[in-house]
C-alpha cells in the first residue's frame, strides 16, 4: 500500500498534442473536509486508505495543494446531447489530474469532478455539489458491487463555498477513478473538426493501452476491431442495466465510455415499481431515454461513434461491428435474465413464461428487486402456494398464484437440485439497490455534516447480493414520497 507521494504515473493522455485538451489548476474550495472514502477503490489504487484521511489528501483534491506526478488536463470533446450535435463541450468541471500505475501495471485514470472553471464550462460555474456528489459516489459502488462495469469513486470531499443551483449548496468534489475516461464524444470531436490524423492517434492511443491484442490485426481491419469491440461493450453493459433495473437518464454520447463503462451519473433510477417506460430524467420531456429506450438508445449512440470513425473504417466493416450490437444484447440480456429465474435449460416456453412475468408485473406495478430476490427464497415444492410471500408486492395476487404454478412446472425440466438453483438466483437478484429515497436520506444526512448514511449503505452496496441483518431496513419497500422524487440533469 502507498502514500500519496510513492504513487507512480504514467500521464500518457496528457502527452497528446496540445487538441485533445487544456491544462488547468483545480481552483481551491474554501475549509474543505473529507466525506468519505471508498477502501475498495483505495485497494485498486495500491493506495493506503489512511492517505484519504489525511491534510494533504483533502487539500490535494480540493484544489489547495498540488502533487508532483499530477498533470491536470480539461479533456476536449463534443457530442450529441438528446440526439443534437454540440460543439462545445469537454471537461466543464472536471480534470483528469493523472494516470497512476500499479504495481501489476493496471492504469487508472484520477479524474477530479467539480474542480472549477476550463475553457468548456460555457456558462457553468466549474462546480459541483454535496448532492450530486453522493449521488455518484454511491451509484458508482452500487453498479461495482452488482458486477455492471462502472467508472468508480474514491471519495467525495466537501467544502464551506457556496454553490448557486435552486438554493445555495456545498461545493464539493468527487474523485473519479477508470481505466479511461475516453467518451464516444472525443472521437466526434475530432471527427467534426477535421482533425483527422489525430483521430487516427487517438484510435491508437486507445487500442494499444485498452484493446492491445489489436495491435497484431492489420491495419486495414484494425479499426473495424476495435469499433466492434465498443460495439461489444456498449451492448453488453446495457443488457446488465435492462436486467438489473437500471434507468442511466442522460445518454448522450458524450456520456458514453469507449471501454462500456457506465458513465456520468446524473439523474440515474433503479427502477422501484416495474415500469419499462419508466423516466428517471425529469428534464427529458419525450421520454428519448426512458428505461426501455435504453438498447435502441445505445444503437443511436454507436451510429454516431461508428460515423465519426468512417475515415478510419470502410463501409462493410462499420455495418458489420454496429449489426452485432442487437444479438449480443439479446444474448446477454438472454443469459441475465435467464439467471434471474434459475433456468439452466432452454425451453421454447420459456418466452411465454417472461412475457407473462413481465405483464404481471408491469400491471400490478410490482418492485422489480423484491420480486426476484422473494423468487429466490422459495423452493420448487411451496411455489404453487407461496403467494403470501409476495402479499406486499402485489394489489391482487390472482394472476400471480397462476404464474407461480406455471414457472414451477417449467421448473421440473431443470436438472440442477433446486438448492443449486436458488444460490444461483441469489446471486442474480439483489437484495439491496440504491433506491432513489435511500440516497436521498444518506444526502439529507449529510448536508447536516452527518455521513453515516453515506457509509452504511456504501458498505451494504459492496455486496448487494448478501444478508446484511443490521441493514435489513435498506432492503424495505420504498416510501410513497421516494418514489415521487424528481431529479434532473447536471447539478
Ligand atoms: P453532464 O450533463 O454532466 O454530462 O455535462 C454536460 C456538459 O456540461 C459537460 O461538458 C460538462 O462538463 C458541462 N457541465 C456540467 N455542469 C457544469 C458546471 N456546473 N460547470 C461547468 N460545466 C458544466
Ligand atoms: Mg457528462
Amino acid at each position: 500500500m502507498r502514500t500519496l507521494s510513492e504513487l507512480i504515473f504514467n500521464n500518457t493522455y496528457s502527452e497528446l498534442p496540445a487538441t485533445f485538451g487544456t491544462r488547468v489548476t483545480p481552483q481551491p474550495l474554501a475549509d474543505p473536509f473529507l466525506v468519505s472514502v471508498n477502501p475498495q477503490i483505495c485497494d485498486l489504487l495500491e493506495l493506503n486508505p489512511i492517505e484519504a484521511c489525511s491534510e494533504y489528501f483533502i487539500n490535494l483534491f480540493t484544489g489547495n495543494e498540488e502533487l508532483v506526478g499530477f498533470s491536470p488536463i480539461a479533456m476536449k470533446y463534443t457530442g450529441h446531447q438528446f440526439g443534437q450535435y454540440n460543439p462545445d463541450l469537454g471537461d466543464g468541471r472536471g480534470l483528469l489530474m493523472g494516470e497512476v500505475l500499479t504495481s501489476e501495471g493496471k492504469k487508472w485514470d484520477i479524474h477530479l469532478k467539480g474542480s472549477g472553471l476550463t475553457p468548456y464550462s460555457r456558462q457553468g460555474d466549474g462546480r459541483a455539489v454535496l448532492r450530486s456528489s453522493i449521488r455518484e459516489y454511491l451509484a458508482s459502488a452500487a453498479m461495482h458491487g452488482l458486477g455492471i462495469k462502472t467508472t468508480h469513486a474514491l471519495a467525495v470531499l466537501s467544502s464551506s463555498t457556496p454553490v448557486y443551483r435552486e438554493r445555495i449548496e456545498r461545493g464539493a468534489t468527487l474523485i473519479r477513478v477508470a481505466e479511461s475516461h475516453l467518451r464516444f464524444g472525443n472521437f466526434e470531436y475530432l471527427f467534426y473538426t477535421n482533425q483527422h490524423s489525430e483521430l487516427k492517434l487517438l484510435a491508437d492511443y486507445l487500442i494499444k493501452h485498452h484493446f492491445p491484442d489489436l495491435l497484431s490485426t492489420p491495419e486495414s481491419n484494425r479499426y473495424g476491431a476495435m469499433l466492434s469491440r465498443i460495439v461489444s461493450l456498449t451492448a453488453t453493459m446495457i443488457a446488465d442495466w435492462q436486467a438489473i433495473g437500471f434507468a442511466h437518464g442522460v445518454m448522450n454520447t458524450d456520456n458514453m465510455s469507449v471501454l462500456g463503462l457506465t458513465f456520468d451519473y446524473g439523474p440515474y433510477g433503479f427502477i422501484d415499481d416495474y415500469n419499462p417506460g419508466f423516466i428517471c430524467n425529469h428534464s427529458d420531456y419525450s421520454g428519448r431515454y426512458a428505461f426501455n429506450q435504453q438498447p435502441s438508445i445505445g444503437l443511436w449512440n454507436l451510429y454516431a461513434l461508428a460515423y465519426a470513425l468512417s475515415p478510419l473504417i470502410n463501409k462493410p466493416q462499420i455495418d458489420e461491428a454496429l449489426n452485432s450490437y442487437q444479438p449480443l444484447l439479446q444474448q446477454q440480456y438472454s443469459i441475465n435474465m435467464r439467471n434471474k429465474l434459475g433456468l439452466a435449460e432452454k425451453l421454447e416456453q420459456d418466452s411465454q413464461l417472461f412475457t407473462d412475468m413481465f405483464e404481471l408485473l408491469k400491471s400490478q406495478a410490482v418492485d422489480y428487486t423484491l420480486f426476484f430476490r422473494t423468487l429466490s427464497s422459495v423452493p420448487k415444492e411451496q411455489l404453487a402456494t407461496s403467494t403470501d410471500q409476495f402479499k406486499p408486492l402485489f394489489s391482487c395476487t390472482k394472476g400471480l398464484t397462476l404464474w407461480l404454478q406455471g414457472y414451477a412446472k417449467r421448473l421440473d425440466a431443470e436438472k440442477v437440485a433446486d438448492e443449486e438453483r436458488l444460490e444461483l438466483m441469489k446471486k442474480s437478484n439483489p437484495k439491496y439497490i440504491l433506491r432513489n429515497y435511500l440516497a436521498q436520506q444518506a444526502i439529507e444526512s449529510a448536508e447536516q455534516g452527518d455521513f453515516i448514511v453515506v457509509d452504511q449503505l456504501l458498505c451494504v452496496l459492496a455486496t448487494p447480493y448478501d444478508e446484511h441483518p443490521e441493514y435489513e431496513h435498506f432492503a424495505d419497500l420504498p416510501p410513497q414520497w421516494g418514489k415521487e422524487l424528481e431529479v434532473s440533469c447536471s447539478s
